[in-house]
């Protein structure tokens, strides 16, 4: 009896032993097991994405890489106290055209104050549109260009001259780097009659201006009633160009650049996309936005060769793709 209780006692002590070894085998193999595997899943996936991302990324889809230059530059990029414009962003990606005398590039349906004036390419060119309709519409030539794109110099001269005229609480003209002047996207405009300067306020057949503005891609960009979101009292004589069919979004729904900038935010790649029809093409949009967190971010745009696309920074940190379905 003693030899056989001993003998059960070793084998019941090996039992023990053997299951908490087993037990603590799979205890320990789980762990690192859990954990490696998740650490190889976000590797392989795109940064920013997510399963069902990549999934619809590998039929529709590819990736572009942008740099943070690119989140700086293009017809979006919001521009006020708090976003400086960088004069040294060069975009790789973005399309970005220089700037260019209006003089020399206008239709004769309106005026520019003089050879200096300029702006960029594709905003002069819709702004000809625009006003060519315009012409069309009143039968007269009565608007005039009369500010566009500011270097840092001018815009120090300009607050200078401003401090001594109001004092050093005015508000009429921003620090340099802050003025939305230096991006060639936008103008200041007057009427012209007679031989006679005007401040323009949009009133009688000029409201053509006000009402059709989104059509070409402009906005009014500091309306009345949404000082204490732009920060900037009520201009009625400055035009932004912003691109269809976001001028078009923004027209419609009563929102200024920093609101519109803040609404695309909420639609990453990831996740719904902003959906827009111009009313006068019936041409269809898809907008998302990516976020360039480090230096540069991967970007997806469409796979397919005829795809139309356009790429702009949001100068906050991000870049908006806008697709033409
Ligand atoms: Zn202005």
């Amino acid at each position: 009896m003693r030899k056989n209780s001993g003998f059960i006692y070793v084998i019941i002590t090996c039992l023990v032993f053997l299951n908490v070894f087993v037990y603590s085998k799979i205890i320990t193999r789980e762990i690192p097991e859990i954990v490696y595997e998740n650490t190889e899943n976000t590797q392989n996936l795109p940064e920013n994405e997510d399963e069902n991302g990549k999934n619809e990324l590998d039929e529709n889809y590819k990736y572009i890489t942008v740099t943070e230059n690119d989140a700086k530059s293009g017809p979006l990029i919001l521009v006020n106290t708090l976003y400086p414009y960088d004069f040294d962003a060069f975009p790789t990606v973005v399309h970005t055209e220089e700037n260019a005398s209006v003089y020399y590039n206008k239709t004769d349906s309106y005026f520019v104050k003089d050879i200096n004036v300029s702006l960029n390419k594709t905003t002069i060119s819709a702004f000809n549109d625009f006003i060519d309709d315009f012409y069309s519409s009143v039968g007269k030539k009565c608007v005039i260009i009369t500010q566009g794109f500011r270097t840092y110099e001018e815009q120090k001269e300009m607050l200078e001259l401003k401090i001594r005229q109001y004092g050093e609480n005015q508000t009429v003209a921003q620090k340099p780097g802050f003025s939305e002047h230096h991006t060639g996207y936008a103008m200041d405009i007057s009427t012209y009659e007679n031989n006679i300067m005007g401040t323009f306020t949009g009133e009688n057949e000029y409201a053509f201006i006000f009402d059709n503005a989104y059509k070409y891609g402009f906005i009014l960009r500091y309306p009345q009633g949404k000082e204490d979101v732009t920060g900037i009292s009520y201009e009625s004589w400055h035009f932004r160009y912003v691109g269809v069919p976001h001028a078009q979004y923004m027209y419609e729904n009563g929102l200024t650049l920093e609101e519109y900038i803040k609404l695309l935010s909420l639609y990453p790649f990831e996740s719904g996309h902003l959906k827009i029809t111009d009313k006068n093409t019936l041409e269809e949009y898809e907008i998302y936005s990516v976020k360039v967190d480090a230096n540069s971010a991967s970007v997806p745009v469409p796979k397919d060769e005829n795809a139309v696309y356009s790429i702009s920074g949001d100068n906050t940190g991000s870049v908006i793709v806008t697709i033409k379905k």
